[in-house]
């Protein structure tokens, strides 16, 4: 991997204070000896404080799961960029499928929300991704590019020097169908391909992660290939064996 990999659960909305504590704890310990790959979790947003508690001066880095667009002011129930600064987060998805399909997230309101994490200095990791229908349709190009179209118009393309992207196919999410690493692959490249039409540079660093059923027996498939440089790893980043084998498949 010529990228440093980045493998980031993401929790959804689980967890418990007493759970999270044992997982964390386990995760921390199992990664201890891992130097060239880097790992984080993405926590409801209550357990932040929490995951900064335990993982401050660890090599577990931890993260949001999505953030308001807005930066302050009437919101009720929004959490703005600088409310997750404050808990010492450094990563946060933007544009999760489960955001896109489940709360009517559009690819403007994708692009504004990656605008205000990276105002403040977060990195966002932003997904992207088709459905099954609009893959058995061809449309898989053409719907990636349009969600990367959008945030690059809004932010530029060198706004994606400090951002992650995280292919995530719908049809591979919580489903158990994993991309095979060749589909997977396929799709990375065309993301850095057309990343490159405007800079070849950042197409090259830019670190481009795979989501969709990443389990401990497939991860080290998924990340030998050139183009995948980590995972975005939602069930089995619960079980905290699991999780370690995971992040030591991308080291
Ligand atoms: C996700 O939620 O981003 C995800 C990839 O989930 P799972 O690993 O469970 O498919």
């Amino acid at each position: 991997m010529v990228r440093t990999g980045l493998v980031a659960g993401n929790w959804k909305m689980n967890g418990s204070l007493e759970q999270n504590q044992a997982l964390l704890t386990a995760v921390v310990a199992g990664i201890r000896s891992l130097d060239r790959v880097n790992c984080a979790v993405c926590v409801p947003f209550p357990y932040l404080a929490q995951a900064q508690v335990l993982l401050n001066q660890t090599h577990l880095a931890w993260g949001a799961q999505n953030l308001s667009q807005y930066t302050h002011g009437a919101y009720t129930g929004e959490v703005s960029a600088s409310m997750l600064v404050d808990f010492g987060v450094q990563f946060v998805i933007v544009g999760h499928s489960e955001r896109r399909a489940l709360f009517g997230e559009s690819d403007q309101l994708v692009a504004e929300k990656f605008k205000t994490a990276q105002t403040a200095k977060l990195i966002p990791i932003l997904c992207v991704g088709e459905t099954l229908t609009q893959r058995e349709a061809n449309e898989t190009e053409s719907v990636i590019a349009g969600q990367l179209e959008a945030v690059i118009e809004l932010n530029g393309v060198q706004a994606l020097a400090n951002a992650v992207i995280a292919y995530e196919p719908v049809w591979a999410i919580g489903t158990g169908k994993t991309a095979t690493p060749q589909q997977a692959q396929d799709v990375h490249v065309f993301i850095r391909d057309k990343i490159a039409t405007r800079d070849n540079q950042i197409a090259a660093n830019v670190r481009i992660i795979y989501g969709g059923s990443v389990k401990a027996d497939n991860a080290r498939e998924l990340f030998a290939m050139p183009d995948i440089d980590g995972g975005l790893i939602g069930g089995a980043s619960l079980v905290a064996d699991d999780f370690v084998s995971i992040c030591k498949a991308a080291q």
